[in-house]
């Protein structure tokens, strides 16, 4: 199994990278995907967290109100340890089992795992060949997260701050691509990666 580790700051352009690679038909594992999942309605964990936390954490429709959980937890140092505790465990397992699973159905040259907080908290040394870092210029960083989340300058300032700087990301990253241009020069670069992240995995094969 050859397995890169995809990572970069909020609004970096992590998830459009992941969606191309899986366009190209690299299987994709994402840490933020699989912890939806598992709080969605009807999911054991959803339930876990009410009882923990309280029932002021769900939304009119029953469903997880991410938002208010995030804040809840952004700047309680324990809380934050006790929902991490609760949730990086399953998420871990379940992320193991598909990046096995694709492994074993799919025979895949490589596969790509979006794990947003690499740096802050890393469970995945283990399994990580590369490190591809998704990279583009602050100001852009914030014009597309508040676009994307309907935050503000501040909000995604303050959770910029929370993660590790854009020079640590760069310094420990194998392979970066910048974000800067459009979404289809992106998509040309993350084509170009492909084919060096094919020859790299069949070298250490
Ligand atoms: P991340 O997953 O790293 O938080 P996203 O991939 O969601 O970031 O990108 C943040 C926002 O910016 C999304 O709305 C996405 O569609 C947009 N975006 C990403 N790359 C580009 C780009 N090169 N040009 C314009 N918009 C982009």
């Amino acid at each position: 199994m050859f397995v890169v580790a995809l990572t970069g700051g909020i609004g970096s352009g992590k998830s459009e990278a992941a969606k191309q690679f899986a366009n190209i038909g690299i299987p994709v594992v994402d840490l933020d995907v699989i912890a939806h999942e598992l709080t969605a309605i009807g999911a054991p964990m959803l339930s876990d967290i009410v009882r923990i936390f309280g029932q002021e954490f769900l939304a009119e429709t029953g469903a997880l109100n991410r938002a208010k959980l995030r804040e809840h937890v952004f700047n309680q140092p324990n809380e934050r340890l006790k929902l991490q505790a609760l949730i990086h465990p399953a998420i871990h397992a379940n992320a193991l089992k598909l990046l096995q699973d694709h492994e074993d159905g799919l025979h895949p040259p490589y596969q790509i795992l979006v794990v947003p907080l690499l740096f802050e908290n890393n469970h995945y040394d283990d399994v990580i060949n590369k490190i591809l870092v998704i990279d583009c210029d602050e100001t852009l960083q914030i014009q597309r997260t508040m676009a994307r989340s309907k935050m503000t300058e501040a909000q995604v300032k303050a959770v910029m701050s929370a993660q590790v700087t854009r020079a640590t990301r760069l310094a420990l990253a194998d392979e970066i691509i910048k974000n800067n241009g459009s979404v289809s020069e992106l998509h040309e670069n993350i084509s170009l990666i492909h084919k060096k992240f094919i020859k790299t995995c069949i070298v250490s094969q």
